[in-house]
């Protein structure tokens, strides 16, 4: 398998929706829900798989582009589409407008940014493999 195929990179995305190792696609790549006791746990990845040894967030704000563009990138779409799809079905005010559509967003972001920092961490890991271990 060459170092950019499409059948490794879909592999990665499969293991990210997974929200698995991008390596062997078996350790979590966060706690599982039934230990989560905080915002902090939802959001925050284990420090790397204890399988392989790859470490899920390579260097200090590793994954700020993954929230930046990514987690960003998805919300900001919805929200758009929400503000247009809500304003043409409804007769809204403005302050609807925006209520309507700022507390959907909101939630889409929390929920969607453990699936952000996964994508992230599996086209990053297909464009530039990790080869080292945990340190
Ligand atoms: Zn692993």
């Amino acid at each position: 398998m060459s170092a950019y195929s499409a059948k490794k990179a879909w592999l990665y995305l499969y293991r990210s929706t997974r929200l698995r190792c991008p390596i062997c696609g078996i350790s979590p790549l966060f706690l599982p829900a039934h230990r989560i006791e905080g915002l902090e746990d939802w959001y925050t990845t284990l420090p790397g798989c204890p399988r392989c040894g790859y470490a899920y967030e390579r260097e200090p704000g590793y994954f700020m582009l993954a929230i930046g563009l990514v987690n960003f990138g998805v919300v900001m779409i919805v929200g758009i589409g929400l503000v247009f799809l809500l304003d043409s079905l409804f007769e809204l005010s403005t302050a609807q407008l925006i209520f309507f559509t700022l507390v959907p967003t909101w939630l889409i972001s929390i929920l969607s940014v453990r699936h952000a920092k996964a994508f992230f961490l599996a086209i990053d890991h297909f464009l530039d493999p990790a080869v080292g271990k945990r340190e």
